[in-house]
C-alpha cells in the first residue's frame, strides 16, 4: 500500500525538496515542525473555495497545520506558521474524511497536505472514496512523491508562486521554488490530464492558482510565460486577495493590489492563451 511506503519515507524525511533527512517517525522534525502523527486545524464544508470546487453542498476542506513553505506574507499564517491545530491519530482523520463524505460534500479538498501525505494517504486507505480528492498545496513538491499519489489525487489544486528565484529565496526561502514546481507540475497535468468539469463542479484535472503580489507584476507575467508551457493546459485562477499578512510589512508591502494590477496580469494571461476561471468575481471583489 502507498501509505506504508510514503511512512518509509519519514525515516530520512525527503518527502518535499528540502530534504531534510530527519528521523519524522522516531520524533525529531524537520523545517515543517511535523513529526509522526497528523496535525489538523479544522475542518468542515467550505463556500470560499473556487466555485467550481464549491458545487450545491461545499468543498470538503480539512486544513493542515504547519507548512514547508515559510511565506513572509502567508494569508493563512495563524495555521501555517504559528502551528494553530491538534494532533490526532490517523484512524481520527480517516472519520473526518467520512463525516465529510456522509455530509455530502463535493470533494475532499487537503489543504497544505505535503508534509503529511502519509498520514492521508493512509487514512484515504481506511476510507470508501466517494468523491474527488483535491491536492491544494504550495507548489515545492517532489516529483517522486507525486508519483506516489497516482490513483488517491484526482484534482491538484497547486499554487505556482514565483518565476524569480530571488523573490523565492527572500520571501519564502526557497531559492529553487521556480524549477521545482514546474517540474512539480508537469507531473501533475501528465498524471491527471486535461480538467475535467461535470454538471458545474470539477471532477478531474489541475487547477493552479497564483496569487499577484504587489509591485511584483514581472514575477507574475514570468509564471504566466512558464504555465503556457504546461500540456494538457491546466485551469488558472489568477488571485487578487493578496493582504499584508504575517511578516509582509517587514518586506516593503503595505497594501493589496489594484485593480490595475489586476487586469494587467489577467490581460497577459489571456495573451498567453491561458484558462483562466473565477476573473469576474475577483473583478468585483476589487
Ligand atoms: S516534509 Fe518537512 S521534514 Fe520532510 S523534507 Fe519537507 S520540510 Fe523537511
Amino acid at each position: 500500500m502507498r501509505g506504508e511506503i510514503l511512512y518509509r519515507r519519514l525515516e530520512k524525511c525527503d518527502l518535499c525538496p528540502r530534504r531534510c533527512g530527519v528521523n519524522r517517525l522516531g520524533g525529531e522534525k524537520g523545517v515543517c515542525r511535523v513529526a509522526n502523527t497528523p496535525v489538523v486545524s479544522s475542518w468542515g464544508p467550505h463556500f470560499g473555495e473556487e466555485r467550481i470546487l464549491v458545487g450545491k453542498n461545499g468543498s470538503g476542506t480539512v486544513f493542515f497545520t504547519h507548512c514547508n513553505l515559510k511565506c513572509v506574507y502567508c494569508q493563512n499564517y495563524e495555521i501555517s506558521q504559528l502551528g494553530i491545530g491538534e494532533e490526532i491519530t490517523v484512524e481520527e482523520l480517516a472519520s473526518i474524511f467520512s463525516k465529510l463524505q456522509d455530509m455530502g460534500v463535493e470533494n475532499l479538498n487537503l489543504v497544505t497536505p505535503t508534509h503529511q501525505i502519509p498520514f492521508i494517504v493512509k487514512a484515504l486507505e481506511m476510507v470508501e472514496r466517494k468523491v474527488p480528492v483535491v491536492y491544494n498545496c504550495g507548489g515545492y513538491e517532489s516529483v517522486e512523491v507525486l508519483e506516489l499519489l497516482e490513483g488517491y489525487v484526482d484534482i491538484y489544486m497547486p499554487d505556482f508562486k514565483y518565476s524569480d528565484g530571488e523573490l523565492a529565496s527572500e520571501l519564502s526561502g526557497v531559492k529553487d521554488y521556480p524549477t521545482v514546481a514546474l517540474e512539480a507540475l508537469k507531473v501533475m497535468v501528465k498524471q491527471v490530464g486535461e480538467p475535467v468539469i461535470e454538471g458545474g463542479t470539477m471532477k478531474r484535472g489541475v487547477l493552479i492558482r497564483h496569487l499577484i503580489l504587489p509591485d511584483r507584476l514581472e514575477n507574475t507575467f514570468g509564471v504566466m510565460d512558464l504555465i503556457a508551457t504546461l500540456e494538457p493546459k491546466p485551469l488558472v485562477n489568477v488571485m487578487a486577495q493578496f493582504r499584508p499578512a504575517y511578516k509582509a510589512t517587514l518586506y516593503g508591502f503595505q497594501r493589496g493590489i489594484t485593480r490595475r494590477e489586476y487586469l494587467e496580469a489577467v490581460n497577459y494571461a489571456e495573451k498567453k492563451g491561458l484558462r483562466l476561471i473565477e476573473v469576474e468575481r475577483w473583478l468585483r471583489w476589487l
